[in-house]
């Protein structure tokens, strides 16, 4: 499973997460790009209280602007200190464990020095 921007045909616009008009030019017709995953964390926080079907007490949560983008996106991170402008790699996991049924998304993980 990879990581994909996606690319406005007509004007060349990156996006991502997926639109599906695009922001600059209004066209409707993307191409997906694989990106490395490597970003930047831009502030991050803590959830204590979870909706309902999560198994842990709380999860981190951070705004990574990724390399290839520099678009800020939303994500899961795998990490119990996060802190402004660590480097992170995306990978697939966990990202919703319940009874029986674990669900899997992106999460981004500090880059090990
Ligand atoms: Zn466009």
């Amino acid at each position: 499973m990879e990581m994909y921007a996606y690319r406005c045909d007509n004007c060349g616009e990156l996006h991502h997460p997926r639109h599906f008009v695009c922001r600059r030019c209004g066209h409707t017709e993307f191409t997906e790009e694989p990106l490395s995953g490597k970003g930047k964390v831009l502030t991050w926080t803590k959830v204590y209280n979870l909706p309902e079907g999560y198994m842990r007490p709380s999860l981190s949560f951070a705004i990574v602007r990724f390399e290839e983008t520099g678009l800020p996106v939303s994500v899961q991170i795998d990490d119990e200190k996060p802190y402004i402008d660590e480097e992170v790699n995306s990978t697939v996991g966990v990202i919703k464990e319940a009874v029986g049924k674990d669900y899997y998304g992106f999460i981004v993980e500090p880059v090990v020095v």
